[in-house]
């Protein structure tokens, strides 16, 4: 217990403080008070306070913000509000933020005098989380008023108080051996059952897995699909990337907004529905789209988005939201999405038909060597962007030492405008696990992981069918193809949003249960990746070219495409043009072919490879996609005259500054510098000077950031300053008086004029 007596109390009801004065000082308390929320906030954060009292309605501010900020600026302090008759909702609010108890007004001595005590001996979160069940009951008590709320508490405490938590807790631990090695697994079915991983929870949690709640913690806020905060039973989650904004998203977003009565990033007042923005979620091809949990639902315009909403809250049922499913597989009732494939050409070797089994059976006519060697003469390049010869990927992985070794397909296309993974995972599925059990063959892997993204949770059913059927065929499982010995079986591990994990390092990590930080290198994942083993990690399109060269051989192969870039290339199309989908091309292609292909009507820019990759004016449309000219992942957004490049550059800036994983500096606060200053010059407030500015801090940033989203995130800008460079110099002026202005007072002031209500009087020259 803390000796603890300094109080402070914010109200600004002269009755209420001063018997709070009168009955707190009786008691030996000593009291101060406050009249308003902001001089509450400035005293409890610079005061020697053990606890501070304040009242959910002040004049200057919503009580909920001070509890908010004291939570993060002074979280020893014990907090207790005073609630009105009608606030039950933010008393539930409040508790949930982590206050101490809570008071009702008109309170008694007794009362007073009870909740202060309990919250003096409450100070310390941990316990303060375990208190929160009984404040939970007791609020709901107090809901009868409130009908429709009453339903959301209910929600709320049954989170928080149900008896079956623990249970069921330690249930979904058990069902993955209790291994903190899978708490990806773990946190995902815990919100799927609950609707968020509570503070309750992670304890639970962090128990059965022999790990630290802190651990658990950093898994959950890490990714952008888990959250710690209860959020609506159905999750609607509007994709909001450039095409998808250009193709009306900002309609959509009111009409949902409208429809919910809630802002993005709230909950309906019944607690049924969260609204969210979220980054790309690789449906550019029929944008606007949305998650409504895990369905998706595409081509949105204002008045679809409204009845989606409506048919939503008569239902609740996401799926049913699907009337008409989508092509190919996407029909196919383990899947049962509106999605089309958007098959635009296709090629000889991802999207042509295959017969399962049969590059297995070819690998296994020579040895594991001779397979790597087979690839190398392939002369396949990873497919993720970055162009690696595979075949000495898989060599090293090979050579390393190690009983166990690893197989891991990237999965993980968060890279915005990009979507053919998911035409692959949809259409192909056999083509890559066949490639993946090549892999597991040729550097001599049992285990093999596909990190399937967050984003694409609908085809998870469908795929696990896959992987059943060919465990079925001998395909997969002990001595495949009657093999003897060869023995490999591959999982499907989820992702949770977040763009970084497309990094292969920062997948290991997720893979292994842990937030998705990227690692040093070395050791490389050939010599050490996931859990330690020499691990082979390539791309989805990359293990179907593989299948198909074991297939059909290697000169087969290097015939197709360029002498350094064979093969062929999936592109992801969208924005402005006539027949946005998937295109299976050979390298080489010229830029300008392919517009003409897709129909992009009058391009003026052209982003291959997405944010990361670069940005293509006319002056470049005769330049080929391969690996030595425009690399590509898979990307590639047609832009027309009408667009503002800026703009675009602008948003790919917020994105990487929302997406870093903030380790470290070049890219935590280089990105954020780079979008500063680049948001000047398009309200007309640079210099010429500031150009280079740009230039020396973009390429400071490629160079010295840890991982590859760092190296690759100054690009929208540097690209630009390179093929866009009259787009800056337009916007560019020295000032007249010499002086550079590095303040803005206007600025500056805002956020205290609005709070204050006053305007200051600026004198200027
Ligand atoms: Fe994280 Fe960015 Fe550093 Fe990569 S470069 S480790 S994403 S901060």
């Amino acid at each position: 217990m803390v000796e603890a007596r300094r109080i402070l109390v914010v109200d600004d009801e002269p009755v209420v403080v001063k018997s709070c004065e009168r009955i707190l000082g009786g008691a030996g308390y000593e009291v101060e008070s406050v009249a308003t929320g902001q001089e509450g906030i400035r005293r409890a954060v610079k005061g020697a306070f053990h606890l501070v009292m304040a009242d959910l309605k002040l004049p200057d501010l919503d009580g909920m913000e001070l509890v908010r900020m004291l939570r993060i600026e002074r979280p020893e302090i014990a907090i207790v509000i005073i609630t009105g008759n009608s606030s039950v909702r933010s008393a539930a609010e409040a508790i949930r933020l982590g206050v101490s108890d809570y008071i009702e007004k008109p309170f008694t001595p007794n009362e007073i005098t009870d909740a202060i005590g309990r919250a003096l001996q409450t100070p310390d979160s941990r316990e303060r989380s375990h208190n929160e069940a009984s404040l939970m009951r007791d609020v709901l008590s107090r809901a009868a008023g409130d009908p429709v709320f009453g339903q959301h508490l209910l929600a709320n405490v049954e989170l928080a108080v149900s008896e079956s938590l623990e249970a069921d807790v330690q249930e979904i631990c058990a069902k993955y051996g209790n291994d903190r090695a899978r708490m990806m697994d773990i946190v995902r079915d815990v919100q799927d059952h609950f609707g968020c991983v509570s503070g309750r929870a992670m304890e639970l949690i962090a128990k059965a897995a022999s790990t630290h709640r802190v651990e658990v913690e950093s898994v959950v806020s890490f990714y952008a699909f888990l959250s710690k905060e209860l959020k609506g039973k159905v999750a609607i989650r509007l994709c909001r990337d450039v095409i998808n904004e250009q193709a009306g998203g900002d309609r959509v977003a009111q009409a949902i907004s409208d429809e919910l009565g809630v802002d993005f990033g709230r909950t309906t007042p019944d607690g049924h529905i969260s609204l969210e923005y979220t980054a790309c979620i690789g449906m550019c091809d029929q944008a606007p789209a949305a998650l409504v949990n895990d369905v998706v639902v595409t081509s949105l315009t204002a008045e679809s988005a409204r009845r989606m909403v409506r048919e939503l809250k008569q239902h609740m049922d996401p799926r049913r939201l699907v009337r008409q499913p989508g092509d190919g597989n996407n029909a196919h009732p383990l899947v049962h999405a509106m999605v089309k494939n958007n098959i635009r050409r296709e090629g000889p070797i991802v999207l042509a038909e295959l017969s399962p089994g049969d590059a297995i059976r070819a690998a296994l006519t020579v040895s594991p060597s001779q397979v790597i060697l087979d690839i190398k003469d392939a002369r396949l390049r990873g497919r993720g962007g970055a162009g690696f010869p595979t075949g000495v990927k898989w060599e090293f992985t090979r050579l390393a030492s190690g009983e166990k070794k690893c197989v891991l397909c990237n999965a993980d296309e968060g890279e915005p405008g990009t979507f053919k993974d998911r035409v692959i995972l949809t259409q192909q599925p056999d083509l890559m696990f066949e490639g993946m059990t090549i892999a597991g063959y040729a550097v001599g892997a049992e285990v093999g992981i596909v990190y399937l993204r967050g984003e694409y949770a609908y085809l998870r059913s469908y795929l696990e069918s896959v992987l059943d059927r060919r465990r079925g065929v001998g395909l997969l499982g002990a001595d495949i193809c009657d093999r003897k010995g060869f023995d490999f079986d591959i999982s499907i591990q989820m992702g949770a949003g977040a763009y970084v994990c497309g990094e292969e390092t920062a997948l290991i990590s997720s893979c292994e249960g842990l937030r998705g930080d990227p690692k040093d290198r070395p050791p490389f994942p050939a010599q050490k990746g996931y859990l330690g083993l020499p691990t082979v990690i390539n791309n989805v399109e990359t293990f179907c070219c593989v299948a198909r060269i074991l297939e059909k051989g290697s000169d087969w192969f290097s015939a197709i495409g360029s002498k350094d870039s064979t093969g062929t290339k999936l592109l992801s199309v969208s924005g402005d043009c006539e027949r946005p989908g998937v295109y299976e091309l050979p390298f080489g292609v010229r830029l300008r072919d392919v517009l003409e292909m897709v129909g992009a009507r009058n391009p003026a820019a052209v982003q291959v490879g997405g944010p990361s990759g670069q940005m293509v004016g006319p002056d470049g449309f005769d330049r080929s996609v391969c690996y030595d000219d425009l690399a590509t992942g898979g990307s590639m957004m047609v832009f027309d005259s009408s667009r503002d490049v800026l703009g675009i550059v602008a948003d790919f800036m917020e994105f990487f500054v929302e997406e870093s994983c903030g380790f470290c500096t070049p890219c935590r606060v280089g990105n954020v510098l780079l979008k500063d200053r680049l948001s000047d010059i398009r309200a007309g407030k640079g210099v010429p000077e500031d150009i280079e500015y740009l230039k020396n801090l973009g390429e400071t940033i490629k160079f010295a950031s840890r991982c590859g989203l760092g190296q690759t995130s100054a690009n929208p800008v540097l690209t630009t300053l390179r093929n866009f460079p009259s787009l800056y110099e337009a916007l560019v002026r020295a000032p007249r008086d010499g002086n550079r202005r590095t303040f803005d007072i206007h600025a500056a002031l805002r956020d205290a004029t609005a709070i204050t209500g006053r305007k200051s009087v600026i004198f200027t020259e």
